[in-house]
């Protein structure tokens, strides 16, 4: 059982008021909200030692490398990584997807085939799309169907041995729909093409175990587990990163620069050129040091009561369609009310405190399938309450009223 007070005390943000009302944050999905345990972080580490990495022997410059590193570990172990450097730095999942699809410009050739998901975030579909353009391969979509599931039965057909790379969500950041990555990773390695699995929105809500899922990329953002925007990893298999070329050439990534010819780093310094976002990277391992103090498999069961509870209360009002209606779900719940514009919905319950996502979540596809212009999205977190859901349905039926 997770002390809700307690942990809610940790959210300053929490305790502030919005158009006069206490603030509900129902936006997580978008990004999440920072704990003073990471704030005191970012503070110390600009009060205390703020310096380059790597490159001084000077005391605050060895403190941050220490930390920076320290991150690099604790990262590692989180995600069960075989090696500390198969851990890259990034400025985030989009940051992480675009080195992979960048660095297999020169791994593909006309005729070869990648696979994406109906269910992607923008930026895991558009690098892709970039990709098959300079080199002529084609991109195929796995289609989704009513609930908001991948089409499991669609991709065995469109995997073949044309497949060179599959690239799908663990989570949808729009439905919060959990897909079968293990089964679709297990399958397209058995046509020796790759996996990269965007974690971003599954990243707070399930701890991957990079291992055992045998993933060969993996890419999560910070800022959506309670850390700090602006930093994220990319986890790749060693063979894997060794054979992408660097994304970007500048200092930190070298081994030797003469003017004829330059030789790269090893991993993971190849792949991150230039000062790094440091205090981001120390703020980020102490952001899923708190995740765990707080418990993994705690926060997912309460997450779900949440979203059992918000989902039941939510049906009550009349004209209301849930879209996403998977059995596997993490916290999210798209909506729309007959009649209703969803942004129409947003605002008002804005004036009311409360935070929502409408629009189409970067998720066009999703919105054409359902043909609808978007959704209003709750998303929670667990240091959300019940109390604070009752709130959504009773602003969400005053919107109903004031809006007919
Ligand atoms: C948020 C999100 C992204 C993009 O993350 P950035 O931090 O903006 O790079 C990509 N995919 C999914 C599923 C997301 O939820």
């Amino acid at each position: 059982m997770l002390d809700i007070a307690k942990i809610r005390a940790d959210f300053p943000i929490l305790s502030r008021k919005v158009n006069g009302h206490p603030l509900v944050y129902f936006d997580n999905a978008a990004t999440s909200q920072t704990p003073t345990q990471v704030i005191d972080c970012i503070v110390n580490y600009y009060q205390h030692y703020n310096a380059n990495i790597h490159r001084g022997v000077h005391t605050l410059s060895q403190e941050a490398t220490d930390a920076y590193e320290y991150a690099r570990d604790v990262i590692c172990r989180h995600f069960n990584a075989k090696h500390r450097e198969e851990i890259i730095f990034t400025s985030g999942t989009t940051h992480g997807i675009n080195l992979v699809a960048n660095g297999y410009v020169s791994l593909l050739n006309k005729g070869d085939e990648v696979i994406v998901s109906a269910l992607e975030h923008h930026s895991n579909i558009v690098p892709w799309q970039m990709l098959c353009e300079k080199t002529g391969a084609k991109l195929k979509v796995i289609p989704m169907t009513d609930a908001g599931e991948l089409d499991y039965a669609a991709y065995k057909n469109l995997v073949s041995e044309n497949t060179k790379l599959v690239f799908v969500n663990h989570v949808s950041n729009a439905l919060g729909t959990i897909n079968p990555i293990k089964e679709i990773i297990e399958l397209a390695h058995t046509y020796n093409a790759e996996v990269l699995i965007d974690g971003a929105q599954a990243a707070p809500h399930i701890q991957a175990d990079v291992q055992a899922l045998d993933v060969d990329y993996y890419v999560v953002s910070a800022h959506k587990m309670c850390g700090p925007t602006g930093v994220g990893v990319l986890y790749g298999k060693k063979a894997s990163l060794e054979k992408l070329p660097p994304y970007q050439g500048g200092g930190e990534m070298i081994d030797q620069v003469t003017f004829e010819k330059t030789t790269y780093a090893g991993l993971p310094h190849k792949f991150e050129a230039g000062t790094p976002n440091i205090c981001g990277g120390i703020a980020f391992g102490r952001a899923i040091e708190y995740l765990h103090e707080i418990g993994f498999d705690e926060i997912a069961q309460y997450e779900d009561e949440l979203l059992q509870y918000a989902t039941q209360e939510l049906l009550k009002i009349e004209g209301l369609k849930i879209y996403g209606t998977a059995p596997e779900k993490t916290a999210v719940i798209s909506f729309n009310i007959e009649g209703l514009h969803p942004y129409d919905i947003g605002t008002i319950v804005d004036k009311l405190g409360i935070a929502v996502r409408t629009g189409h979540h970067c998720a066009q596809p999703i919105m054409d399938y359902y043909k609808i212009p978007g959704t209003v999205r709750a998303s929670f977190s667990f240091y959300n309450t019940k109390e604070e859901i009752d709130d959504l349905v009773k602003a969400v039926k005053r919107a109903k009223i004031m809006l007919a």
